[in-house]
């Protein structure tokens, strides 16, 4: 124990580790600084071990690593650096200050012009993904973090499009009980296309944003899940004729008829106030 933490102390002899930020499925992420520069940054550990059990798992891991540093963007956290031991993967990350977008809904609501900000910096950010050939495909409240600009940063990206084996077995996402986000065909656990599945989760979460709960909830799982293979919801009456026609869009159970980015972005609900983002490569 004693001795854990005084190797945690200094990374490599590079980073100062400080504070718990935040707990996931399978990971810490700790306050860091690079000692050289005093940029800070968060740590996010991995125990190999607990992800890692088959042949050729980690070349697959390092495969979807180096996408994720390519892909840079103002709405997505941007990974530095990548170190391992024995034991563990540590991703050193930029560090978003304001927290979880899903701590701002837990209080309620958002006003129409607040949720479409982060819906807008959202599809932004899948879009320059999605060009560049990732998906995220669990795509959440959780998963998303406001910066000290109240700006979105989308995490995970690359690293939640691991193989197919270690979304499934669980490990990533034992404590994951709630299938509310994921599209009707990733339940089916047929082929599925990332990227349109991303699409639909993008559309609960706008859902989530404007009405301060799910379109799809039961405490009867099967219920749910029943609810999320018709496309079954109310919008609550609060929610504008332009947001509801595009909810209505996006939650199309037919991959194929679900609404394109493009076509996202050129509804008039989106482009009200938009400014995009201009990525750095
Ligand atoms: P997991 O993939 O295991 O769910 P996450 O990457 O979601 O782990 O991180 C867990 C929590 O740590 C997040 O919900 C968030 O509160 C915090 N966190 C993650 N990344 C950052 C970051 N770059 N800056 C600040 N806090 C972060
Ligand atoms: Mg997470």
């Amino acid at each position: 124990m004693e001795e854990e933490q005084q190797q945690l102390r200094v990374l490599f002899g590079k980073y100062e580790m400080g504070r718990l930020l935040g707990k996931g499925t399978f990971a810490k992420v700790y306050y860091g600084k690079e000692i050289t520069t005093g940029e800070s940054v968060a740590i996010k550990i991995i125990n190999k071990d607990q992800v890692i059990k088959r042949e050729g798992m980690m070349e697959q891991i390092k495969r979807e690593i180096s996408i994720m540093r390519l892909v840079r963007h103002p709405n997505i956290v941007e990974l530095k650096e990548v170190m391992a031991t024995k034991t563990k993967i540590f991703f050193i990350m930029e560090h978003v200050k304001g927290g979880e977008l899903f701590s701002k809904i837990v209080k309620g609501k958002l006003k129409e012009d607040s949720a479409r900000k982060y819906f807008q910096q959202l599809i932004s950010a899948v879009d320059f993904c999605h060009s560049r050939g990732v998906s995220h495909r669990d795509l959440k409240p959780e998963n998303l973090l406001v910066d000290e600009n109240g700006d979105l940063k989308v995490s995970d990206f690359g690293l939640s499009a691991l193989p197919e084996q270690i979304l499934q077995d669980g490990l990533l996402h034992t404590q994951c009980g709630t299938p509310a986000y994921v599209a009707p065909e990733v339940l089916r656990k047929k082929g599925y296309d990332g990227a349109k599945a991303d699409i639909w989760s993008c559309g609960v979460i706008l859902y989530v944003l404007l009405a301060g709960f799910l379109p799809f909830q039961d405490e009867n799982l099967m219920k749910m899940y029943r609810k999320i293979f018709k496309s079954e919801f109310e919008s609550p009456p609060w929610f504008s004729p332009e947001s509801k026609r595009l909810i209505s869009k996006l939650l199309v159970v037919d991959p194929n008829k679900r609404i394109s980015i493009p076509a996202i972005m050129r509804t008039p609900w989106f482009r009200k106030n938009f400014n995009s983002p201009i990525a750095f490569k």
